[in-house]
């Protein structure tokens, strides 16, 4: 049996896609292994949406080439592959064997096997208008929180996003394969299910559109949080909004990505909402929902972002007050519509002195509403049963999305606990030892 190893970088649809690689392999009597020495072949399922993202995969398909003694077939999955095929598999010093868009993994057993029996490079990148991969069941490595990708791709084309073009169009499983899927996961033990996709509030399979789906998701028994990203504040409707108040099964959690706060640039992004219009659609949430965590994206210095775009950026930022931002400086990606047509024109100390400026104002926003929570008792799903930074402490979430470092106690990884927050840093909370809950 030949063993594989999969490295994975990028966003949590490449994680989910990592495991449904690892089901069609094994279906396929390839053995997985979390050694690369020990490999047969090794896949690097790739991420394209930052420019450091890809020279770490040059370096690391060096490494692994030139490290090796025994022979190693070498592919590269993901959006590289489709963003980069040529590149890649022209580059004779890298020698990669194969390449497999996100939307080929079926044929990657047939791939390798046309390596090693023709000893010429194999690719597929077609990207397709109808595979969604419900017909695999992923490999799922984490036992507590199920990722499920309801649908894939992305029609939004914002100008800075390489996604539309290594993901291709917009299409979603049916709702039925859908809660069948939940409902097995029940089964085995899951009790929190994360529904994912590029822009997953804009699904719609036939009449079913995001929130009747949210609805039986949450019809199902023994579901007891529903999370669910990256949205688009476009796709908002008020009925969802009204759907996740009333349901006590979904949790009161919100990514919404702003990326820009003045209204030209969000143009230029092709983001389709205003400065005011993103304003008013998070009033209207937190009407609904007053105790909602409110996550986001940001971009700083996008071309043509003037100092006094950027401080619109801000205004929203210190108007809005989110619970945890990821804030990037802007990164030119080939193929984007940016790329073609904007020139990245804010100059690189000017980004740095954005992103400091930015990340400085949000830290503070972060330590004052984490530490407005101390002294109060919130319901915690366990995930680790110990800390990156001490085994006798675990590590869990709320139903707003934040960590909660707390003691041992008479409870594990998928368990719920009731743990009184006593301190807290921009990060995280601090509990006290937990006490077991039904829920
Ligand atoms: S919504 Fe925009 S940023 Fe998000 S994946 Fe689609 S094109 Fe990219």
């Amino acid at each position: 049996m030949k063993k594989v190893f999969i490295e994975t970088y990028g966003c949590q649809m490449n994680e989910y896609d990592t495991e449904l690689v690892k089901s069609i392999l094994t279906q396929h009597d390839y053995g997985i292994t979390p050694h690369e020495a020990d490999a047969d072949v090794v896949m690097l399922n790739t991420c394209s949406v930052r420019d450091n993202a890809n020279r770490k995969i040059y370096n690391r398909v060096h490494e692994i080439r030139h490290g090796r003694t025994s022979p190693v077939l070498i592919g590269v999955l993901g959006c590289m592959a489709t963003n980069f095929k040529t590149a890649l598999l022209e580059n004779k010093r890298l020698g990669i064997d194969f390449i497999a868009g996100p939307d080929s993994y079926k044929q990657l057993p047939t791939l390798i096997s046309d390596v090693e029996n023709f000893g010429e490079k194999q690719f597929d990148v077609t990207l397709s208008e109808f595979e969604t991969y419900s017909d695999v069941s992923p490999n799922r490595s984490d036992s507590v929180n199920a990722w499920i990708a309801i649908m894939r791709g992305c029609n939004n084309f914002c100008t800075f996003c390489v996604v539309p073009y290594t993901r291709g169009r917009e299409r979603s499983r049916s709702p039925e394969n859908i809660v069948e899927e939940v409902k097995k996961l029940v089964a085995d033990g899951f009790t929190q299910v994360s529904l994912l996709g590029q822009n997953v509030n804009s699904y719609r399979h036939e009449e079913t559109d995001f929130t009747d789906l949210m609805r039986v998701v949450s019809d199902v028994p023994g579901v007891k949080r529903i999370r669910f990203t990256s949205p688009h504040p476009k796709d908002f409707p008020r009925k969802l909004l009204q759907l996740m108040a009333e349901r006590d099964n979904i949790c009161k959690q919100i990514h919404l990505p702003l990326q820009a706060g003045n209204t030209r640039v969000l143009d230029k992004m092709n983001r389709t909402y205003s400065k005011e219009e993103f304003l008013d659609l998070v009033t209207e949430i937190r009407e609904i929902m007053p105790d909602v965590s409110l996550s986001t994206d940001i971009i700083v210095g996008f071309p043509t972002e003037t100092d006094a775009e950027f401080e619109d950026t801000l205004d929203v930022v210190n108007q809005v007050r989110f619970d945890m931002a990821f804030m990037f400086k802007y990164s030119e990606r080939p193929n984007t519509l940016a790329a073609r047509r904007l020139k990245d024109d804010v100059p690189e100390t000017e980004k740095t002195r954005r992103i400091v400026t930015l990340t400085d104002a949000q830290r503070l926003i972060f330590l004052e509403k984490n530490r407005a929570l101390i002294g109060k008792t919130m319901t915690v799903l366990i995930e680790d049963s110990a800390t990156k930074k001490s085994s006798t402490d675990v590590k869990g979430r709320t139903d707003c999305n934040r960590i909660v470092i707390l003691p041992q106690g008479d409870y594990d990884k998928g368990d719920y606990v009731q743990v009184l927050i006593t301190d807290a840093t921009s990060s995280v909370l601090i509990g006290e030892k937990g006490l077991l809950s039904a829920s």
